[in-house]
């Protein structure tokens, strides 16, 4: 019998706003190019699928004004 195929859990990136100063640290180290910049510069997970939960973003960032929720990580 076949086994059934792992179906891939998208980690949900959360931005505050309010907290993130738009210095683009995030979206330039992020392995996985699942941030691009929105018209203010701040990062859009555009690609969430793509990401891969390292949660370097996280640590990045200066402002902890990025957080990652789940995924299977790698
Ligand atoms: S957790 Fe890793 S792969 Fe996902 S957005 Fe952040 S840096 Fe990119
Ligand atoms: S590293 Fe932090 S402050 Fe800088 S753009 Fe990313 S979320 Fe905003």
């Amino acid at each position: 019998m076949a086994m059934p195929r792992k179906v891939k859990k998208i980690p949900k990136i959360s931005v505050n706003r309010a907290w993130c100063k738009a210095c683009g640290i995030c979206i330039a180290f992020c392995p996985k190019k699942v941030l691009d910049p929105d018209d203010e510069h701040r990062p859009l997970p555009a690609r969430p699928e793509d990401c891969s939960a390292c949660r370097l973003c996280e640590f990045m960032c200066p402002d902890f004004a990025i957080e990652v929720d789940g995924g299977d990580g790698e």
